[in-house]
């Protein structure tokens, strides 16, 4: 099918795209454009499998037994008492899963679509058959396309074919009747990646109805989800399961020898296991990841890949590309040279009015040949659009070339006008590696030019002859060293340059490749532009050092330009070091990894150094976050710990490797993620030590009375309720704590460090214990002044073993002590602590409640002892840090 016959077998209309109506009843009646995917767990099988846990299982039995023995109230009481904790998992769960769903959609790709006569951004769920695309290097495809434009278009699809080496597309009819994929040379497949070049196409298939949908069933991706942390936790899990449940059995074997009755130390063993087997603890953590993941989305960073979470607090080293994310891509062309004259443009930011001066005095443009013929080049050579939005301007593309879009147009250059002059015929698009631009264009009179833009150092090198008086010069020694030091005073004062060549070629030449076009052509000059740091960055990295993370600059750009913004952030200091591509390349890994920690930064570099850097500071022990946009950041994006892709000026695949996202390509993003990422594992530590420190409480306190022949402290459905009033809300309050002051003042944690390291286990059994310990205490004084009156006494235990845990919770806030930060400076988890304490005094003081938990009302002055004995716990440790710190 030719261009015509596409446009009408799918009623659209090339040239101006479907319009927005059109499209809205097509997604209608086509449906979303997504692959279907596996079947999900329904919220009912969600709320049943918060039961199936076999200690869960076993009380429910034994609470069946306890009702058919006659025990109506515990039996039903302890039924409600599972569900609402099966309640509480089931929300814990959902919120979990809805908040991984939520991420996944975020992360979904967008797609440029032609409505209404215009490009725009969509959601590539929402593209239809129709459609028309455009595509890039570095962009999946979104949907079934047939090419309709094609500029060195190549797509590597072997997501489908299994061919790795890219495919040419072209927008020609195929000859071939019956084609394989990998022959449709006119196609381009969902889920494909553009390699190079770049083109257009027209929708013919969407979701299942794509060559990608056949297959999806193959392609059920299973990105891993679970963190280093979380599998910690499972093998923890085990360990504390059988830990409790052999404390458990020797509290009930004690109990039993102890002359108490079998069935009442089963129930009361197996409660204590139930509430001692910290069974909400992985649910926890995904609901603290999760939520720390929502905070920062706030902060412009989407986290792909949750283990990253974990890694951004281990981060030591982050590798950042200068322009864009250390700077403001807002680039502005100040300074311009050719033949050893100099002159300047003014203006405001992307506005394309401003007038040309030699050293201060306004000049008339049309004596300045060179000068005009490098701006009209710069046109020429170039893709970016300027947009005036309500009075702004921006630019649509490249930032660099809009800068040189707006300096022509200052000069009065107009782009339509200039391509009815100029046809442009063939284009070897940008690429970072060769650090070029070329077009080839045919003037009126049929006569051929190769028109080149690029790095000024390396366009030197492609250059026999310069452009010097209005007269074709061949380059010699001196003249070199002319335009050498031209390129350093613009790069001396942070201005990006770009250089302009071009030759003429005979009609009849063959355009082979870029290699053979780009080579003996005439420099005409220079253009240079600002493209001033981003104001936040220069603190940002001021904080990172404070936290023991060192920045590191990774530009594309000329040296002089890289040192000079790399000073002016405070990345570059006397003692820090420079290296540059070419040194790079000849250097080992090994080579590297001698150097590397004295670099700050790496100039003129290529993509594919970013992978070497990435695994010489790797092999130094490091843990590095690597930013990246292009297709060939992705491998080291990839190889870093934490893959860094841009959202605004990323390519799908650089998102795709990447674990976070930069929704505005900013350097001090990564560094609010760093420490988001620091406060979300400083949470969970905090409330692991919580949690864990009141099992070990809940188990000792009936451990050390059985051994002490005294009767059960706590009846079965108050140690039940001890675990829901205490683990549910003052943990998950834990979880959404802020961040402690000098959290971005330490120094990076070691990945490989376990669960209980820096003291937490220690904190752990020594709270845990003195919990115990207190609450035994409690209810020995209780027992000894009425020991006819056990209800009593139990109540005393119950409520003293809920207050050290209560008061405990607040220590849990900080590394250090109680006493190191306001205690209630999280609202979460005073109302959370004050709902708990009602909860408590709601079964001792509620008269119905009374006799289902076995409880009595108790006095003004037991409080007085229950509270002094419940702060001991936390209080004594407390004073051994103010001890600690006096001296
Ligand atoms: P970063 O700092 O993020 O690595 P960069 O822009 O400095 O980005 P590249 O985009 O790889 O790095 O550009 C390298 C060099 O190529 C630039 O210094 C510039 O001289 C030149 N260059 C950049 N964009 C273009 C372009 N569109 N056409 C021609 N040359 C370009």
């Amino acid at each position: 099918m030719n261009r015509q016959e596409v446009e009408e077998a799918l009623n659209t209309d090339l040239s101006s795209g479907l319009t927005s109506d059109n499209a809205k009843k097509r997604l209608n009646q086509y449906g979303y454009n997504e692959l279907e995917e596996g079947e999900k767990q329904s919220a009912l099988l969600l709320f049943f499998s918060q039961f199936k846990d076999f200690m869960v299982l076993v009380l429910l039995a034994a609470t069946f037994i306890s009702g058919l023995l006659g025990e109506y109230i515990d039996a039903i009481a302890i039924i409600a008492i599972v569900i609402v904790n099966g309640v509480l998992g089931f929300f814990q769960e959902r919120k979990a899963e809805k908040s991984l769903h939520a991420l996944k959609e975020l992360s979904a790709p967008q797609v440029h679509v032609l409505r209404d006569g215009s490009w725009m951004k969509v959601s590539s769920k929402e593209i239809v058959p129709g459609d028309v695309l455009k595509f890039t290097s570095g962009d999946r495809i979104g949907a079934d396309v047939r090419v309709i434009d094609s500029k060195s278009l190549e797509i590597e699809e072997s997501a489908l074919t299994g061919e790795s080496l890219p495919v040419q597309k072209s927008v020609n009819p195929l000859n071939n009747e019956n084609p394989g994929i990998g022959d449709m040379e006119n196609m381009a497949f969902m889920g494909t990646m553009v390699t190079r070049g770049s083109g257009a196409g027209v929708v013919i298939g969407t979701g299942m109805k794509t060559a990608m949908g056949q297959i999806a069933d193959l392609l059920q991706s299973a990105e891993t989800m679970i963190t280093p942390l979380q599998r910690r936790l499972e093998q923890l899990g085990k360990i504390l399961i059988v830990t409790a449940l052999i404390l458990t059995a020797l509290v009930v074997v004690m109990g039993v020898l102890q002359g108490n009755e079998l069935y009442t130390m089963f129930l009361a063993g197996v409660s204590l296991a139930v509430a001692a087997i910290p069974e909400g603890l992985p649910a926890i953590v995904t609901v603290a990841l999760s939520l720390g993941v929502q905070r920062m989305i706030k902060q412009n960073a989407i986290v792909r890949k949750l283990p990253a979470v974990e890694t951004l607090g281990c981060a030591s080293v982050i590798c950042s590309d200068k322009t864009g994310t250390l700077t403001q891509n807002e680039m502005t062309v100040t300074h311009l040279w050719s033949g050893g004259k100099t002159w300047t443009v003014d203006g405001v930011g992307y506005e394309p009015r401003g007038s040309f001066y030699k050293e201060e005095a306004a000049i008339e443009l049309s004596v300045e040949k060179a000068l005009q013929q490098m701006l009209m080049f710069g046109m020429l050579c170039n893709h970016a659009e300027l947009i005036e939005k309500k009075k702004e301007y921006v630019i649509d593309g490249d930032p660099t070339e809009g800068a040189l879009l707006v300096s022509a147009m200052k000069a009065g250059y107009n782009r339509e006008q200039l391509l009815s002059q100029f046809e442009i015929v063939h284009e070897f698009p940008f690429d970072s590696t060769r650090k070029m631009m070329t077009v080839i264009v045919k003037d009126q009179s049929g006569k051929r030019f190769v028109v080149t833009k690029g790095a000024p150092d390396v366009l030197l090198g492609k250059s026999t002859a310069i452009l010097w008086d209005e007269r074709k010069k061949w380059l010699d020694r001196e003249t070199i060293e002319g335009v050498q030091s031209a390129i350093n005073q613009l790069a001396s004062q942070a201005l990006r340059t770009i250089a302009f060549g071009y030759k003429e070629i005979s009609p009849q030449t063959v355009i082979l490749n870029e290699t053979e076009v780009e080579k003996e052509l005439t420099l005409i000059g220079l253009q240079g532009m600002i493209d001033p740091p981003r104001p936040e960055v220069r603190k940002a990295v001021k904080e990172c050092k404070e936290a023991g993370i060192k920045t590191v600059m990774i530009t594309g750009d000329h040296v002089i330009t890289a040192k000079a913004i790399a000073k002016q952030l405070g990345i570059l200091s006397h003692q820090s070091k420079v290296l540059e591509g070419s040194e790079l390349s000849n250097m080992s890994v090994e080579e590297l990894e001698e150097v590397v920690e004295d670099v700050s930064v790496f100039a003129r570099v290529s993509p594919e150094h970013k992978l070497k850097i990435v695994k010489a500071w790797q092999n130094r022990g490091h843990i590095v976050a690597m930013t990246g946009d292009g297709v060939n950041d992705a491998p080291a994006i990839k190889a870093a710990d934490i893959g860094v892709a841009m959202g605004i000026t990323g390519t799908d695949v650089a998102k795709e490797a990447s674990a976070l996202v930069l929704l505005d390509d900013n350097f001090a993003t990564i560094k609010a993620a760093i420490k988001e990422g620091r406060n979300i594992y400083e949470n969970i530590r905090k409330f692991i030590r919580y949690l864990l420190a009141s099992n070990v409480g809940e188990i000792l306190v009936m451990l050390f009375a059985m051994i002490l022949a005294l009767p059960l402290p706590l009846v079965p459905i108050q140690i039940l309720w001890v675990n829901l009033v205490t683990d549910g809300l003052p943990a998950m309050a834990l979880g959404l704590d802020q961040p402690e002051g000098d959290v971005m003042k330490r120094n990076p944690r070691s990945p490989r460090e376990g669960v209980f390291a820096r003291g937490l286990g220690w904190k752990v059994v020594t709270r845990g214990f003195l919990i115990g310990i207190v609450t035994l205490l409690a209810f020995m004084i209780a027992y000894q002044q009425n020991p006819s009156h056990l209800e009593y006494a139990q109540t005393v235990a119950f409520a003293t073993l809920v207050l050290a845990q209560l008061i405990h919770v607040f220590d849990c806030r900080s590394e250090k002590s109680i006493l190191a930060r306001n205690p209630f400076g999280n609202k979460y988890l005073v109302g959370s602590v004050i709902l708990s304490q009602l909860m408590v005094l709601a079964v001792i003081y509620y008269p119905p409640l009374q006799p289902i938990f076995h409880t009595v009302p108790i006095k003004a002055f037991d409080w007085l002892v229950i509270t002094g004995l419940a702060a001991i716990p936390t209080f004594l440790l407390a004073g051994s840090f103010l001890l600690r710190k006096t001296k």
